[in-house]
């Protein structure tokens, strides 16, 4: 059984349909990228999943369960924690209040604990910083905040809304080697961006949306060798 299955899922904006049909997977310790050229759907596509945005069609099954009609916060504690686009960090908060506004319905404290270990071990800059607050942090900074803030929730599905956006060519091969390490360590993520090199290399599947439709599905290998992603995606002719 997949942890996580879309199954003709249909989104509309208004009278705007944004997704169509959507129809994926992800299995337990897998990393899938979903790649995408702007406005395919792949934003949309994490705010389903998350429970941000209602489906008018299909369904969101998750463990095995039908959450299609879960509130969103109720998904956070089934175990789906999406660090969102754009960062989400909370300007006036210090780091480490960042960090606790993610397990904020959480009680075992032993855990967390543990959790705030993982986060400051993957983020060591995290650890240096636990009082600065996220406003003034930089963007590669404020990125390992949200996905740090994403953990605390201790999540078995981290959903990662284009994490290396706006980051230095080594802002993003370091956040690529924290993703791989963080699944190493048992999280299953599902991932969107538009960085289909990194995204698909260090992916062990990956699908391809246009226009609101999965047209194409296969190993990350597969994809990055498929001569009409390379043309459209990675830019090689
Ligand atoms: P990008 O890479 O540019 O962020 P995306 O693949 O994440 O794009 P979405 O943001 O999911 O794409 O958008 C999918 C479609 O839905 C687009 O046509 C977009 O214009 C439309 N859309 C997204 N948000 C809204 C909204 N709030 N109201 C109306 N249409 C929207």
């Amino acid at each position: 059984m997949a942890l996580l299955e879309l199954n003709e899922m249909c989104v509309h904006y208004g009278r705007i349909q944004a997704l169509t049909d959507i129809t994926l997977h992800v299995e337990e310790g897998e990393i899938v990228s979903l790649i995408g050229a702007n406005g395919a759907g792949k934003t949309t596509t994490m705010r389903a999943i998350s429970g941000i945005r209602p489906l008018s069609g299909g369904s969101v099954v998750f463990d095995g369960q039908d959450i299609s009609k879960l509130r969103a916060d109720l998904r956070v504690v089934r175990g789906i924690s999406q660090s969102p686009e754009g960062r989400g960090v909370f300007p006036g908060m210090t780091v480490l209040e960042n960090l606790e506004m993610g397990c904020y319905t959480r009680k075992d404290r032993k855990a967390i604990e543990e959790d705030f270990e993982r986060v400051f071990d993957l983020f060591p800059r995290l650890a240096e910083r636990k009082s600065q607050v996220g406003g003034t942090m930089s963007g590669g900074e404020q990125q390992m905040v949200a996905i740090g803030r994403a953990l605390m929730a201790r999540p078995r599905l981290l959903l990662l809304d284009e994490p290396s956006m706006g980051l230095a060519p080594q802002f993003i091969q370091q956040i690529f080697r924290i993703i791989k390490e963080i699944n190493e360590q048992g999280t299953t993520v599902l991932l969107v961006e538009q960085n289909a090199q990194q995204a698909l290399s260090r992916a062990h599947r990956g699908y391809v949306l246009e226009t609101g439709r999965v047209v194409k599905t296969g190993t990350g290998a597969e994809l990055l060798a498929d001569p009409s992603i390379k043309e459209a995606y990675l830019g090689v002719a």
